[in-house]
Order: C-alpha cells, then structure tokens, then sequence
C-alpha cells in the first residue's frame, strides 16, 4: 500500500471526512484491521481564507507549496488538495514537488464520462464557479459541459460555504436555498450536479434529491485508494 498527503484544513470540518472515507474505504477493500498509510499536513484556514479573498494567489500558493514540500520529505508519495477551491494553485505547487498530484476534477470528471454524464452543473466556491481552472479543465481536458448558478445564486452558494459550512454549520435554511438552485440547473439541461466544495457534502445528500450528485470529497477520497492499493 502506497502512501497518500493529504494538504487539508480548508476546511477541517471536510478534512476529516478525507480521513474517514479513505480509511473506510481500505477496511472495506482489505478487510480486517486494516487502515490507510496517510500523512497530513493541516493549515490554518483562516489564512488561506484571507489570501483568497484578497485575491493573493501566489501567497496562498506559497502556503500549499510548503505543505506540500513537509509531506514529500515525510515519505508521502502522491499528494491530494483537499479542496476544490485551491486547485487554482495545483500547478505551483506540483512544480515544488516530484511527487503526483491526484487531481479532483480529473477524478470527478472520470467517474461522470463512466457513467455518461457529458453536461453537468457545478456548485462552489465563486472561484471555483467563476474561473477557469477547474471549468475549463472538465471542458477541455474531459469534454464535460458545465453550466454554472446566476449571479446571486453563486453569491449565496459561496457564503454559505464560507460562512455556515466551512465553520461546522449545517443548516435548513441554506439546504432549501441549494435546492432551488439545483432543480435551476437540473432545468437549464444539468444531468448531474457536482458538489464542487468538499464541504457541501455536509449539506446536500442523494436523499435531498432525485437528480444524481457528484460529491468531490467522496470522489476524490476513493480515488486515493485506488492509487494507494495499485502501487
Ligand atoms: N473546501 C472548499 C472547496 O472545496 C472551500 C474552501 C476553500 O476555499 O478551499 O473549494
């Protein structure tokens, strides 16, 4: 078995759910007592936070970019970002390292094009919503076609994450107000939806709705292992 870093705490409340699926995930595969080979380095939200949103990309590059030179020199052997938002930096940080990195739309586009799913709509950070790192990316690299929230639904969706979600708060309100941007997209022609934060997860399960979820943290966290037990 093969060793995974994980740069979490973005938030930690989704970190820990890395934590147990891949660990769930190697029980269930190898059964016994087994569990994961998993190093992690954890950072202080608070500042990445601050950094995005003063739109300082190479400073919050330069935080994942440490993290990522601890878990290489502690024996990691590939590397995961455990969040959607901060992929916007993936190549930065990849450049300081000569481990992989698992990618999470790579991953998420994979298991979508699996199960046919070519036009998809994408939930997130604003960032992750707006920009083309990560859209661009399921476009171009995998041919998936992404339809994205209004204006003032992307507004909503991002403060939720930032301000309930990321600090541990699960509420009903913010869970209605998903929905209806959901059954939006679902009606603009999404076959699916990505939870494009590892956070929403928290909020949004298959039992909220009939239309197909695509949850990142889930996705990403499995594919880990099946790097992990293919080495
Ligand atoms: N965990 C979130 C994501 O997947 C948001 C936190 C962040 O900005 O990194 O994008």
């Amino acid at each position: 078995m093969r060793t995974i870093g994980l740069i979490g705490g973005m938030s930690w409340e989704s970190t820990q759910l890395y934590y147990r699926i891949i660990n769930q995930q190697v029980k269930q595969r190898l059964g016994g007592l087994h569990s994961a080979k998993v190093n992690l380095v954890s950072v202080d939200f608070a500042t990445i936070a601050q950094l995005q949103h003063d739109n300082d990309w190479d400073g919050a590059a330069a935080e994942l970019s440490k993290a990522a030179i601890a878990l290489e020199s502690s024996g990691a052997e590939a590397l995961m970002i455990c969040t959607n938002t901060m992929h916007k930096v993936a190549d930065t940080v990849t450049q300081q390292v000569s481990i992989p990195l698992l990618h999470i739309a790579d991953a998420t586009a994979k298991q979508l094009l699996a199960d046919g799913v070519k036009q998809v709509g994408l939930l997130g950070t604003r960032f992750t919503m707006e920009q083309d790192f990560y859209k661009a990316r399921l476009t171009d690299h995998h041919g998936i076609d992404v339809i994205i929230p209004s204006s003032a639904q992307r507004e909503l969706v991002h403060s939720v994450i930032y301000d309930s979600l990321c600090q541990g708060q699960v509420k009903q309100q913010d869970r209605e107000q998903y929905l209806e941007v959901i059954n939006d997209l679902a009606s603009q022609g999404a076959q699916a939806i990505i939870l494009g934060c590892t956070e929403i997860g928290m909020l949004i399960t298959p039992k909220d709705t009939d239309i197909p979820l695509y949850d990142t943290t889930e996705i990403h966290a499995k594919s880990a292992v099946d790097w992990a037990l293919s080495g």
